[in-house]
């Protein structure tokens, strides 16, 4: 979904990120999109300790934890978003979170509001509380201090290894499903996951596809999100970009990554739901741009 030129962007509750250093890191919240790159390594018989990077070098170190000026610097407006993957990374989150603010209060009777969620744009690897982190790993959502952690390098992983199309909407749907773990974060949901961490009915795939459900929600209502000027973030949406997000909810399909793997299917080890399922609820929350269709975890048919 392409950005309006003008559109004001705000790099505020966006940080760089410390260095890496040893270590695997695994969202606590489980289920996390970024586990798929850990699971997919796994199956091709690597051994996740491998996974990790070598310790950050000390200019490297200095460059990550120069905080976000940089980002300050180059992210202004949505031109900038359509130009530069972080940008557009930024931008999601602006009109993400612009997207819940109003819609939380308003599903809710206005009991329920969105608390505004930082972010990590991290370049390589950094540290969460969650674990370390590094872009093989791909964006995760940390319950435990409430980040979301985003490599944009990981949309080339995305593309080459998993075979999403490189659409702008194919990123932001990533994007916009980290931010769905927050949301569930937010309204205590995210244990499931944590309790039943695999399986096709798994409670860790039940919040995989709310999350993938919440994500078409905000990509129906992205349209009338705004900046802090009042003017609109996106353009309309095209049947393209609507493409391009079906594209990248099927790449990570568990089914397709295992398939890509190793040439099987085993559904008891589904954390995420199959590509078919993750498609069908985007669209669910993208038809219908309401939190009730989304619930997942009460679902007899996911
Ligand atoms: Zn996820």
């Amino acid at each position: 979904m392409t950005f309006n030129d003008d559109a004001q962007l705000d790099t505020s509750g966006v940080s760089r990120g410390g260095g890496g250093g040893r270590g695997l890191a695994i969202g606590g919240g489980g289920g996390l999109l970024g586990l798929v790159a850990l699971v997919l390594y796994m199956l091709m018989g690597g051994n996740p300790a491998d996974v990790q990077q070598p310790p950050a070098s000390q200019s490297e170190r200095q460059a990550e934890s120069a905080g976000a000026g940089d980002l300050a610097a180059k992210c202004r407006t949505g031109a900038d978003a359509n130009r530069d993957p972080e940008c557009r990374v930024i931008a999601t989150r602006n009109s993400v979170q612009s997207y819940w603010r109003a819609k939380l209060p308003e599903a809710s009777g206005g009991k329920v509001q969105w608390q505004d969620t930082e972010m990590v744009l991290y370049q390589g690897q950094t540290r969460s509380a969650c674990g370390d982190a590094n872009n093989r790993i791909g964006p995760f959502y940390c319950p435990l201090d409430k980040k979301v952690y985003m490599d944009a390098a990981f949309f080339r992983i995305l593309e080459q290894q998993f075979g999403s199309s490189g659409g702008p909407l194919a990123q932001e749907y990533v994007v916009a499903h980290e931010f769905g773990h927050a949301l569930q974060d937010q309204l205590g949901l995210l244990e499931r996951a944590q309790q039943d961490p695999k399986g096709p009915e798994s409670g860790a795939v039940r919040v995989e596809l709310m999350a993938d459900c919440f994500a078409g929600m905000w990509a129906k209502g992205a349209v009338e999100t705004k900046d802090a000027n009042g003017r609109t973030f996106m353009a309309p949406l095209t049947e393209t970009d609507v493409r391009d997000a079906l594209s990248a909810a099927e790449s990570v399909g568990d089914d397709h990554i295992q398939e890509q793997a190793r040439g099987r299917v085993s559904p008891e080890s589904f954390t995420h739901g199959t590509s078919e399922q993750r498609q069908r609820w985007f669209m669910r929350g993208y038809e219908t741009g309401d939190l009730n269709q989304c619930n997942t975890l009460q679902a007899r048919d996911l």
